[in-house]
């Protein structure tokens, strides 16, 4: 089972490296636009194949994705000084304009799992641009929120003292700050989560689910403050997926592809728990009942996205 991997900097070789640290895979093939980086990448992932799993890792072309199963798409450039955010993802759109043509033109049943950010965006331009060479949007996956829902539950389970697996709680919407961290359906062990906190006389009022919110919404910040980027999370959560794409095992991930409709934004693309399995995503989404707040703060970061994507169709980059 071949995975590719097209932008082999720190987020595509850190996920390339936690597929040989849990095995997920026979084959990962790093393509950069920076050839000597994807190779020096791959020699140093396969240094550690010997302590893991026993799978193959190079560098190549764009004609070695030949038959990849998924393709994990973390190409992107870096913003300019003085560069507003829509000139960033204008020229990420012109990268992703080449780069899934080319991809599909390889392993044209491929699935795409995007992790270039703002990954909403990219995601939906992704699949505009799969769409053209006949590809179902079910095929084109962004990450979405699947590590801030991880972040979450692991900061719910630490405050409840609880086995995070125990934990079931969603983060939806944009993978950004306008997310929405969905308290009203969090549950522990099948508990609904303030049943579960009043009957073991845990506190959980709005100081503490103001500082969980925090923790969520600002990990990136907080860790770009203090190492320059992220990428062992995100990293870990995209080896994740693909190993549920692999493996068809129809477990539910809080990941992007272009939605109908979302708390009545209609074609826009964000986060939402969907069914993942060897197809790609096998659902619309799982429609949750949100309280009040929860939608209309949904409404307002799925309008968001969609803001985005008129500005990009404007000025004719979609
Ligand atoms: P991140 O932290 O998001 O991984 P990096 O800058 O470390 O950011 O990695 C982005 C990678 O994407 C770089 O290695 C860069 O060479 C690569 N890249 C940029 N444009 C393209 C492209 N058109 N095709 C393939 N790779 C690309």
């Amino acid at each position: 089972m071949k995975i590719g991997i097209v932008g082999s900097g720190m987020v595509g070789a850190t996920a390339a490296y936690a597929m040989v640290m849990q095995g997920v895979g026979r084959e990962i093939v790093l393509v950069d636009l920076n050839p000597q980086r994807a190779q020096a990448e791959a020699d140093d992932i396969y240094h550690a194949v010997p302590f893991a799993a026993p799978l193959e890792i190079h560098a190549g072309t764009y004609a070695d994705l030949k038959d990849s199963r998924v393709v994990i798409v973390a190409a992107g450039v870096a913003q300019k000084p003085g560069e507003t955010r829509l000139q960033l993802l204008s020229r990420n759109a012109a990268v992703f304009r080449q780069v899934i043509p080319a991809i599909l033109e390889q392993a044209p049943a491929a699935i795409l799992l995007i992790a270039t950010n703002p990954v909403d965006i990219m995601t939906h331009i992704s699949a505009r641009v799969a769409a053209a060479h006949g590809v179902s949007s079910r095929r084109v996956i962004g990450s979405g929120t699947t590590l801030d829902t991880a972040r979450f539950r692991s900061l719910l389970a630490r405050h409840v003292g609880i086995d995070s697996r125990h934990i079931h709680a969603v983060v939806i919407g944009e993978h950004g700050d306008s997310e929405v961290l969905v308290w009203s359906r969090a549950t522990v062990g099948g508990v609904p989560l303030a049943e579960f906190c009043a009957e073991q006389k845990i506190p959980l009022d709005d100081r503490i689910k103001a500082t969980i919110d925090e923790k969520v919404r600002r990990a990136a910040y907080h860790i770009i403050a203090g190492k320059g980027s992220t990428y062992y999370g995100i990293g870990s959560a995209l080896a994740r997926i693909v190993d549920v794409l692999l493996h068809d095992q129809r477990s539910i991930m809080t990941i992007c592809t272009p939605e109908a409709d979302i708390a009545g934004v209609k074609d826009v693309t964000v986060a939402m728990p969907h069914i993942l399995g060897g197809d790609g995503v096998l659902d619309d989404h799982i429609s949750l009942t949100l309280d009040d707040d929860e939608q209309a703060q949904l409404h307002a970061s799925a309008t968001l996205i969609r803001r985005l994507i008129d500005d990009l169709e404007a000025q004719g980059d979609l």
